[in-house]
């Protein structure tokens, strides 16, 4: 009997846990997905639909606990509702997780029980690919739901969402240089481009192709190679990149490479690139840029082209609108930069108080009849 007790307040212990992570961004909903027969697990988190359905990838990862894989879906679905709400689209944030070895756990069976999960959910989360998936993989859960976007072309989906996310950065980027020097040419402008995997790749295509001064780096010797061979640009060792003289800082590989370590080696004076979460601490990092008076072009902002180009996809392909939608990132990033020097807040809290802002207006105007 005490095992059975124990047992329950564990389990009490851990809906709590569960339910005050919800509401500390306030989630809407978390789906809960297991099937013995194929080995899913997985957590889908609807985190805010006030503007529309949520949209965002699933992700495959190898989570070290379960506990890291909600924190990761929560955080995640979070940052959808704000990179779509500034995108100004009419969808909400949500994401997915599934918990396993992308390279050993997938399976057909696998997948389309997941389709059928998302389908459970009648249309208030839209999936797509994220780490770890492949389009095969979305074909699969494609059968089972017609809640999928980032389909290739020949399902009928929008294909590579990678060359209008890069085309995005560079608006942002030229909104940037606008900003610092008053003209948003980026002739002569030194950028080091940080991972050129599908982005970075297109991003320095645009800034060959406008006269930028480009250094790149990668972990994957022959992406480098193939750019410089057909660009003529400089390449250094991914750990080199901080230091070199640059004017702007593009991260288009991982997550925090904005942190304490880096800013004492980063020369640059805006950072922009397509990699979301570049602030290892949103708030810390965020005022020390600024500090610095570093132009910081939120990553959420600049590389929603990605999330952009699905929207079109879901209501009606149409690849002139998703480019020129994507053109408004230039002038959203000056509407940014100028809140921040208005206010004196750093531009990441001038983009979160902007769509907090267009989320509460248009909920208020969906309340009317
Ligand atoms: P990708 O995997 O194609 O490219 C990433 C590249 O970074 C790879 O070539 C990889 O080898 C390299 N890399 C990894 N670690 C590195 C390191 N330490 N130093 C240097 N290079 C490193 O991914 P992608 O689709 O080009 O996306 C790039 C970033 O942009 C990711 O953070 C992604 O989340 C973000 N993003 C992408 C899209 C999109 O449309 N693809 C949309 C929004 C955000």
């Amino acid at each position: 009997m005490i095992g059975v007790n124990s047992n329950e307040a564990a389990t009490s212990n851990a809906t709590a846990a569960v339910i005050e992570q919800m509401s500390t961004y306030d989630h809407e909903q978390v789906l809960f997905c297991q099937d013995q027969a194929t080995g899913l697990k997985a957590i889908i988190a609807v985190h805010n639909t006030t503007l529309g359905p949520s949209l965002g990838g699933t992700r495959m990862w190898n989570y070290a606990s379960e506990a890291d894989a909600l924190k990761d879906v929560l955080r995640l679905s979070r940052g959808m509702t704000y990179k779509s709400a500034l995108a100004g689209l009419n969808l909400g944030g949500g994401k997915a997780v599934i918990i396993g070895d992308s390279r050993t756990q997938k399976s057909e069976a696998l997948f389309r029980r997941f389709g059928k999960f998302v389908n459970s959910l009648g249309g208030k989360y839209i999936t797509a690919e994220d780490v770890g998936i492949t389009t095969k993989d979305m074909e699969y859960v494609a059968l089972e739901t017609k809640h999928v976007a980032g389909l290739p072309e020949y399902m009928g989906g929008s294909g590579d969402p990678s060359p209008v996310t890069a085309y995005g950065v560079y608006m942002g980027m030229k909104a940037a240089a606008k900003q610092r020097w008053g003209s948003d040419s980026l002739e002569g402008k030194k950028v080091a481009v940080q991972g050129v995997g599908h982005v970075g790749a297109y991003l320095v295509e645009h800034l060959v192709s406008e006269k930028a001064i480009v250094t790149i780096t990668d972990i994957h010797q022959p992406s480098i190679q193939k750019l410089v061979e057909k660009f003529g640009v400089t390449a250094v060792a991914p750990d080199d990149i901080y230091d070199v003289d640059m004017d702007i800082y593009a991260p288009c590989a991982l997550g925090a490479t904005v942190n304490d370590e880096t800013l004492e080696r980063l020369n640059c004076t805006i950072i922009c690139g397509a990699a979301n979460n570049q602030l290892a601490n949103e708030s810390k990092h965020g005022q020390i840029v600024r500090e610095r008076g570093i132009l910081y072009a939120p990553d959420y902002l600049v590389n929603a082209g990605g999330i952009i180009n699905c929207y079109w996809e879901v209501t009606g392909y149409n690849r002139d609108a998703a480019l020129s939608q994507t053109e408004e990132i230039y002038n959203t990033t000056l509407e940014i930069f100028k809140r921040s020097a208005d206010l004196g807040i750093p531009s990441y809290q001038a983009a979160n108080e902007l769509a907090e802002a267009r989320i509460k207006a248009i909920g208020k105007v969906k309340l009317t009849y």
